[in-house]
Formats: structure tokens, sequence, C-alpha cells
């Protein structure tokens, strides 16, 4: 059978990732491929270190790209820094969390973790009082809890791994491009992000940093790292030492975040996030104005919303219609399922326009559905923040 000519819909990305990418950075993915090893290649992996350096505040050398999503940046920095019998504490407030705990646990780690009820934030002195028990080689924790919408302490939570000798790996998936990641002033060993949400990218590269202590670790362990195409040591060396080859990169997905990059440097860190900030000011204006409440406990994370589905309203029915309307929004996660939607404001729709497009969306299916009547009211207190 013949396929028929590819037409995907053109969707409004508003869930928690993919986000729409820049069109730049979809013209960058149309120019020519180079091998893994050609020096022109190896060129613009150098640059695109540089710039990720900026991006994760960081000087750290051993700052790369995986050739994968979110989730390989966790299990590189798992993988690494674990070995069998190691002592680790993970902190969980939700599923990136537990996901993060599963992962640790895999490499055979004594895990042990701190954990408080989804939606809410581990403070320093919950990982203290663990810290005083015993000590650990590590401290993992989510800085931006994607499935509850909460902003964890990174510095704080750092500051007291640290002080006890622990090694302090971050899962920053949600947060890097989008508010303020400062792996050296927070003193953070490991961190690893995504390329789909706040830097614009689309999915298929996870950026990573090790702070010399981390290589230092890795590079006393008694074991070798479990997994060939995680192991750092192999990476590196291919990324900054002799470029053996490790595996085929594609050039490809290099050039959509080398533009990506681009694109946040030129509008300046401080001024994204502020840009991000102003869209989480102005959706949660039009949230209000239609009665909706935001399940998050702790300190709300502006780029992603994780919105209480009110009484009599149908999640699902309510998706499909938003889809109807080629604007996509997420269900909650685990126990969330059916209670939230997860509304991302992520990279180019952390604008007036993508807010805009879809309060007025979501008016008309709450409308539809009986629940909300003053039509226009969401979309006049989200402007109203624009105009401040
Ligand atoms: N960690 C967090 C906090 C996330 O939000 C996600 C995905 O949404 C992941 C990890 C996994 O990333 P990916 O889906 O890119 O593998």
């Amino acid at each position: 059978m013949q396929l028929p000519e590819l037409n995907p819909p053109v969707r409004l990305l508003m869930g928690p990732g993919p986000s729409n990418p820049d069109p730049r950075v979809l013209r960058a993915l149309t120019s020519p491929v180079l091998g893994h090893l050609d020096p022109a290649f190896l060129a613009l992996m150098n640059e695109v270190q540089e710039d990720l350096r900026q991006v994760f505040q960081t000087k750290n050398q051993h700052t790369l790209l995986l050739s994968a999503t979110g989730t390989s940046g966790v299990e590189t920095m798992m993988v690494n820094l674990l070995e069998p019998g190691d002592e680790v504490i993970i902190c969980s407030s939700g599923f990136f969390g537990q996901r993060m705990i599963e992962q640790a646990t895999r490499t055979g780690a004594n895990v042990r973790t701190v954990e408080v009820p989804f939606g809410e934030v581990i403070t320093g002195a919950l990982v203290e009082a663990e810290l005083q028990k015993k000590p650990a080689k590590v401290v993992g924790f989510v800085h931006a809890e994607t499935s509850t919408g909460a902003l964890q302490p990174a510095a704080e939570i750092a500051a007291v791994a640290r002080q006890y000798g622990a090694l302090v790996a971050m899962d920053c998936v949600t947060s890097l491009g989008g508010l303020p990641v400062k792996v050296d002033e927070w003193g953070i060993d490991a961190a690893s992000s995504c390329s789909q949400k706040c830097l614009g990218s689309i999915p298929g590269m996870a950026p990573a940093t090790f702070s010399l202590r981390a290589i230092e670790a890795i590079k006393n362990r008694k074991t070798k790292v479990s997994s060939l195409y995680w192991d750092l040591n192999m990476l590196f060396n291919y990324w900054d030492g002799a470029h053996g080859f490790h595996h085929t990169m594609s050039s490809t997905l290099v050039y959509a975040v080398r533009e990506a990059l681009r694109i946040v440097l030129e509008e300046g860190l401080e001024a994204r996030w502020e840009r991000h900030a102003k869209a989480s000011r102005a959706f949660e204006a039009g949230l209000e104005a239609m009665g909706l409440t935001i399940f998050t406990k702790g300190p709300v994370l502006p780029v992603i919303k994780v919105v209480n589905i009110p009484e009599g309203v149908d999640d699902l029915t309510l998706r499909k219609r938003l889809m109807e309307m080629d604007v996509e929004i997420s269900g909650g996660f685990g126990p969330l399922a059916g209670k939230t939607w997860r509304v991302g404001l992520m990279g180019t729709n952390a604008t007036s326009k993508s807010i805009l497009t879809l309060l007025g969306a979501l008016e008309l299916a709450l409308a539809e559905q009986g629940y909300y009547r003053e039509r226009g009211a969401a979309m006049a207190a989200a402007t109203a923040v624009y105009k401040g």
C-alpha cells in the first residue's frame, strides 16, 4: 500500500512538553548531514558546549549533549555516579522524583528516600535529617517537578548535601531555559535537562553538565559503568578527548539544539526568565478569572501549571475538545490523573499570543460543559497583565 503524503496537524503544544520549536530550529534541521567524526561537526560540538555552559551557568568543561530525551540525562547521572552498594538519597515530591528513585535503584545502589506528598517541596532540613542518620555519596532531586508544578529549593538542598560531603545531582528537565538554573553558584555536581521544553528545540537530546568532583568520583569507581552507551568516560573521550568513535551522533539534532541555544542567548537569560515569569502571571490571572485553582502547595513553577479540574467538568471531553481546536494540554500523572490538567508555558509559547489562544479555547470548552459562562473574562485578565 502506498502511504499518503505526511501531513500531521499543526498543534499549539501547551502541555508539559514538547513545546512548539522556533521556526529557526526547524530550518536548522534541514541543513546537510555531517559525519559524527567530521572536523566541521566536531567544531560545532565545541560551539554547542560553549553555549550550554552559558545556559547552565557553569564553567564545567564536562558539558555535553546526550543522544536521547531527558530520561537519558537522569539515567546517565545515576549509572555514572553510583555503583552497587553506594549510599544515595533521592528526594521525591512527584512522578519524576519517583522515576529518579527507580533509576537509582537499578544501579544496585542503596537508595534512601526523602519524600513529601505530591505538590509540596523538599526542604534542606528534611535532607539534612536523612544525612545526619548516615552519610551518602549522592543526593539527587528534581528541580522542577513537572507532575505537580512545584519548584524545589535547589540551592538549599545542594548546600546541605555538600555540607555533608555528598555529590549533588539535579534533574532540570523542565526548568532549563525558562527559569534560573545556576549550576556553579548553587554547587550542583551533575545536572541534566532536555531539548524540547524551555530551550525550544525538538525532542531527542539531553544537555548535561558535570563538575570536576563528579568526574573525579567517576574516575575512582571500582566497577565499570554498567551501560556502555551512557559511560561518561567514553562519551567525553568522544567529545573532548581523542574524538574516538563512541556512537553515531545525529548532526541534525545537534544543529537544532545549537540554533535553539543561539535563540536563548540572543534573547538573554534574564530576559527569557522574565518572559516566562510574565506568561505565568498572565495565565494565572486568566485561571483566576475563570474560578480555576492551582493544585501546587509550594512555590509554583512559572513554566508548568497543574490546574485542579473543577467539579462537574470531564477531563477527557475537555481535552478532546481542545484538540479539535488544535490546542494540546495534558492530563495529570499518577494519583493526579483525572483530577488535574498540566499546562506548559514554555519557550515559544510563553507569549501573550499562545496564552490568549489557550485561554480562549479553555473558555469555550468549559462553557460547553456548563461550567463557565462569562466568556472573555480570562482573556481580558491575561491581557491586563501584558498591558501592565
Ligand atoms: N524529568 C522531568 C522533570 C520531566 O518533566 C520529564 C519529562 O517530562 C523527564 C524527566 C523525562 O524527559 P523525557 O520525556 O524527555 O525523556
